[in-house]
Order: C-alpha cells, then structure tokens, then sequence
C-alpha cells in the first residue's frame, strides 16, 4: 500500500471529481481526518484520511498554486 503524504495547503488531484466539476481539492485541516475544500465551488468536506488517501491521484503542493479560494 502506498503511502500518501500532503499537508495543510497542498492541492489534492483526485481521481473521482466533485458533482461540481472541479477534481481538485485543498488541504485544510490534517489529522485522523482531513478537511478540504473543492477549488471549484469551495464546498469544504471533512473525510476519513483512509478514505480520502483512496482518492488521491496526485499531490500538487500547495507553495506553486495560484490560490483559489478565499
Ligand atoms: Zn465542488
């Protein structure tokens, strides 16, 4: 199993993308679960990390990113 490392401002690449179109997601909170918002309508969720590492496709991190979000 590979191991997954992002911290808070990172933008996750996911492989399932958000009803809203958008397939990015910035880090917010880390933790047993981690928060992020979806850049594209900047839903915030809160998901299992297990759960989320799943769903990660790549890490872009966050220092490169334009910010997105308010
Ligand atoms: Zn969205």
């Amino acid at each position: 199993m590979r191991i997954i490392r992002f911290s808070v401002g990172d933008v996750l690449k996911m492989k399932k993308q958000h009803p809203c179109g958008a397939d990015t997601m910035k880090v917010l909170r880390v933790g047993s679960d981690i928060r992020v918002v979806c850049t594209g309508c900047g839903r915030d969720v809160t998901v299992a990390r297990e759960k989320l590492e799943k769903n990660i496709k790549s890490v872009i991190p966050g220092d490169v990113q334009n910010p997105q979000n308010t």
